[in-house]
């Protein structure tokens, strides 16, 4: 007798476990109920479609279900809402959302993909006209035909996460003045504060501005003296923000309600718990996407990481192991990448915050390489971040921020996370190179021939963070950079001995004070810390140096 198989959730972890499931199995009946309208769309392009960039809408809808009846022979019910699982009788009740009609579906194997859901704050007045969610056709349509029909000068984005970054910079660039407003200190929390620096310069620049460390209140009518909008977003501090459109991305939750009342376990952080083969805790039902709770693959601990790519290999494993082979999904290392303006921000593994929170030890390099060989033209800096265990030199993290690359070194080294590899294989992968693509020591090798030093001790690395305890301590800040790029900026209380006069001026220093040494990135300063050292100086090197300190205290110029 043929599986019948049911499918909640008909976009990313739902479609390519069904397409998976019918190539493994052509007799199998395969019926996919999808809430929305649409399914196999397109959730990561929406905001570029709201933005213009994608300009054809019908370019989101990836599949249609006709098509997919038609090459994979697959039942896609969209407009048909999955209401509760009755696991006894393995069935689940649907509501055909179009007529209203209720009526029950047997399964053999049930699998859930039902995706997270945009929080939206329970606050007065948060459902007004002009507040949108940003997570299906339907959202971005209303955000569309809103756009189309009202004056709508002025946008405030709540949550700078991933989907909120993105919208800012579509509205900006359908000529909206917008304000992104971040309870955090930062955006993009899974980037350590002087990585997000750059990238809330790059938002400032193109006019972006930003309200950090600032909660949401409530909404409100416009004053008088207000200037005219549809609603007024009101923070804590008591700044009131008007705003002709609202876009609600204070990150999502996962839709596991479904799961719940059905007896099945949920984790910690509230996501269905499965096991290494994405069983819940009923064996006839299994869970990926969004909705599940994973295995952090760096800390170890229960995570959620709302991303495509593992919603999507999820499915993939589901649909071998329900057709009789082995498949497992050990860990999420949330491997991510975002364009802001012109600047790619990416990230693998765990953040310095992360490992600070989970108290798991480590040490951080940061170094500012060229994207390719400097003398081949077009070259861009890249602000690279790697984090590594003291004492296995294992890769545990890494973000890079730069105009052009930074994906490609954190692909690598998210790779190496995979592998477990350590900074010495990441010093020595062989890298594929020629001017315009690369060095012959490319940025990746550099991050672990830097983290390679500091653990042989051939240098001591200070952070950014640390500048103002060893001052206050009593470390004496000594830049190696030429007078000139003083000019550009320098950090308070330091004294500049460029590296090329560093061994005739030896006597200026002092021996009985650590010398905190930088330059612009760190590489002249690691020679003149193996100067200083050899010398018998007690000196750090200011890891990432003058450009990374800018960062992370915000003087960027
Ligand atoms: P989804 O793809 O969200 O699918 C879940 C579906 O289940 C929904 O359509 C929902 O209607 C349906 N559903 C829920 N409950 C029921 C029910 N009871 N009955 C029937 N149907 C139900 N990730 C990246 O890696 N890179 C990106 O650039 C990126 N950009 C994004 C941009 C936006 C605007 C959004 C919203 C998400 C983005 N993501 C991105 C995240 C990515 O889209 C998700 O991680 C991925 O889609 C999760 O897949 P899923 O199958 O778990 O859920």
């Amino acid at each position: 007798m043929s599986r019948k198989i049911l499918i909640v959730g008909g976009v990313a972890g739902g479609m390519s476990a069904a397409a998976r499931l019918r190539r493994l199995d052509e007799s199998a009946e395969i019926t996919i109920f999808e809430r929305g309208p649409d399914v196999s769309f397109a959730n990561c392009g929406l905001p570029y479609y709201v933005g213009g960039e994608i300009a054809d809408r019908s370019k989101l809808l990836v599949q249609t279900p006709d098509r997919l009846r038609a090459t994979l022979n697959l039942d896609v019910r969209s407009r048909h809402e999955v209401l509760a699982i009755d696991r006894a009788a393995k069935s689940v009740e649907v509501r055909n959302l179009a007529t209203g009609q209720t009526f029950t579906e047997r399964y053999d194997h049930l699998i859930l993909s039902p995706g997270a859901a945009p929080i939206v704050p329970n606050l007065p007045g948060v459902r007004r006209p002009g507040h949108f969610v940003v997570r299906s056709i339907p959202d971005v349509d209303a955000i569309q035909s809103w756009l189309d029909s009202q004056t709508v000068r002025t946008a405030v984005v709540v949550g700078g996460g991933y989907v909120g970054i993105e919208m800012a910079e579509q509205l900006h660039r359908r000529g909206l003045a917008v304000t992104v407003v971040e309870r955090n200190d930062r955006v993009l929390k899974t980037f350590d504060p002087e990585m997000a620096g750059p990238l809330h310069f790059e938002l400032r620049k193109h006019g972006v501005a930003l309200a950090l460390g600032d909660e949401l209140a409530g909404f409100d009518d416009t004053a008088p003296g207000e200037s005219a909008a549809a609603s007024v977003v009101v923070l804590k501090n008591g700044k009131r923000l008007p705003a002709d459109l609202v876009v609600l991305a204070r990150g999502v939750r996962p839709e596991s309600s479904l799961a719940k009342a059905a007896g099945l376990e949920l984790g910690p952080t509230g996501g269905i718990r499965v096991n290494d083969r994405l069983q819940t805790s009923d064996p006839a039902i299994w869970a990926v996407g969004d909705a599940i709770e994973v295995t952090h693959g760096v800390t170890g601990q229960p995570a959620l990481i709302a991303l495509g790519g593992p919603a999507n290999r999820q499915g993939r494993i589901v649909a071998d192991n329900i057709t009789g082979r082995t498949s497992r999904y050990p860990s999420t290392i949330g491997t991510a990448v975002v364009r802001v303006f012109d600047v790619t921000a990416a990230c693998t593994g765990a953040s310095e915050e992360l490992l600070k929170i989970q108290s798991i030890p480590y040490r951080a390099v940061h170094l500012h390489p060229n994207s390719h060989a400097g003398y081949y033209p077009g070259a861009q800096p890249i602000a690279l971040k790697l984090l590594f265990a003291p004492d296995t030199g294992r890769v545990l993290g890494a973000q890079a921020v730069g105009k052009d690359g930074a994906e490609k070194r954190i692909d690598i080294l998210a790779t190496a996370i995979k592998a477990g590899m350590t900074v010495d294989d990441v010093a020595d992968l062989e890298l594929c190179y020629a001017p315009p693509y690369g060095s012959a020591k490319d940025p990746v090798n550099l991050a672990g021939m830097a983290a390679q030093n500091v653990l042989a001790g051939l240098v001591e690395g200070a952070q950014w963070s640390d500048v103002e305890a060893l001052v206050a301590a009593g470390a004496l800040i000594v830049d190696v950079r030429d007078p000139k790029e003083r000019e550009g900026g320098f950090i308070p209380s330091s004294v500049n001995i460029p590296l090329g006069q560093l061994r005739v001026r030896l006597t200026e220093l002092p021996t009985d004070r650590l010398l905190l040494v930088h330059c612009a990135s760190g590489q002249r300063s690691y020679n003149a810390c193996r100067i200083l050292a050899q010398k018998g100086f007690r000196c750090k090197n200011l890891s990432g140096s003058y450009k990374t300190w800018a960062a992370g205290t915000e003087t960027l110029s």
